[in-house]
């Protein structure tokens, strides 16, 4: 099939950074700098200031990110770990992996952990809450910090679809990005991120030198790299030197990426919002802010409405029209997330990346206005 409108442009996007990223790729061939060397530190670096922690540790993937988190924070067996019934799996197998249990909460109308479920979801056993900030959207850090302190849990956040995305720290007024509220904030800059890398990637960001330090070592086989001394059975996930001065060059342009993906967001509330049967992701919370890695609608009629879609030439994703829990090999527990089960139904991506035009918006938004109109 031919798509009029695909969901994403990564050969549009080459050709605006091909000077550059031509530039990095022949610098690291002719040195042989693969493993380790200054760019990864310098995206490390400018990776960390753009997220507002004191550290940022490339890996190999935002799942990397989550398990070695998890183990810098000492969960294993017997613990549990409360994670949303909406997500991309890794956030749930990264706890699973470590021989923890993940204890599933539903989630809002938001796409993000329902905060009022929290709670009653706490057991003696629980040790940390993994919240996702789904889309682009963060989830509310302020109540999550607050429960979290008052049970003394550790806070781990899934900020794989959310960089560069705030909210405002009631204390302070200040603006803390996702990513710097917990003990970790969890990247991946999988070719499809609002980062994205040409291949896998990924990071943690936080504050904390002992975390900083062991996300080092563990990263590459448990050896502090000065000494060579190994400091414990370890992994190989290192983020490639490679695509991290691909993502370096990016990162640079990503302000100016968030802002185009606002007003791609707008264009299709003018002309949506008065659709009875969709609902469209914008939120009331003024101390919040929205980077629109995903642009998801909610449409009563389902599947109907993503088909006609694609039978238009749109390219749309329906994440997740199988909640993760369903999965029989999974062995989780479906408690009946009854949020979770009715958006899964109703979920579907439109096009969204800052190389959309603005006659691609009009189109797709034509698409979706002949469907109600029918
Ligand atoms: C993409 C993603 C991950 C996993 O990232 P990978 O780099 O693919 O391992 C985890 N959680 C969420 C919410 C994601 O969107």
């Amino acid at each position: 099939m031919s798509y009029k409108v695909r969901y994403v442009y990564p050969d549009r996007l080459y050709r605006i950074l091909k000077k550059e990223l031509d530039a990095a790729y022949f610098e690291v061939m002719s040195k042989g700098d693969f493993i380790d060397r200054q760019q990864l530190r310098r995206f490390e670096e400018d990776l960390a200031s753009f997220v507002g922690t004191k550290y940022a540790v490339g890996l190999n993937s935002g799942y990397d990110a989550l398990h070695i988190s998890l183990r810098a924070a000492g969960i294993g067996n017997g613990d549990e770990v409360i994670v949303p019934a909406h997500t991309f799996v890794a956030s749930a197998s990264a706890i699973v992996n470590v021989g923890a249990k993940p204890v599933l909460v539903d989630v809002a109308k938001d796409f993000n952990i329902d905060c009022e479920k929290i709670e009653e979801a706490i057991t003696p056993k629980t040790k940390a809450i993994m919240p996702v900030h789904l889309n682009g959207y963060m989830c509310d850090m302020v109540r999550i910090m607050e429960i979290a302190e008052k049970y003394n849990l550790i806070v781990i956040e899934d900020a794989c679809q959310s960089l560069g995305a705030g909210m405002m720290n009631e204390g302070t007024g200040m603006i803390i990005k996702a990513g710097a509220w917990g003990l970790t904030g969890c990247w991946s800059f999988y070719p499809f991120k609002i980062l994205g890398a040409y291949g896998d990637g990924g990071a943690i960001t936080t504050n904390d030198p002992d975390v900083a330090l062991f996300a080092r070592r563990m990263r590459y086989n448990g050896e502090d790299r000065m000494t060579g001394e190994y400091h414990g059975h370890g992994f190989t996930c290192l983020l490639d030197n490679m695509q991290a001065a691909f993502l370096d060059i990016k990162l640079k342009y990503l302000p100016k990426w968030i802002d185009r993906r606002r007003k791609v967001a707008e264009k299709y509330r003018i002309s949506l919002c008065d659709i009875e049967d969709l609902m469209l992701p914008h939120y009331k919370d003024p101390r919040r802010d929205h980077v629109y890695q995903n642009y998801v609608v909610r449409s009563k009629q389902g599947d109907e409405f993503s088909s006609f879609l694609a039978d238009n030439g749109i390219e749309v994703l329906n994440q997740f029209r199988k909640p993760y829990y369903k999965h029989i090999a999974l062995e989780l527990e479906d408690h009946g997330f009854p949020e979770t089960e009715q958006l899964s139904k109703e979920v579907c991506s439109l096009p969204m990346n800052p190389e959309l035009m603005d006659d691609e918006i009009d189109y797709v938004i034509s698409v979706i206005r002949r469907f109600y109109n029918r």
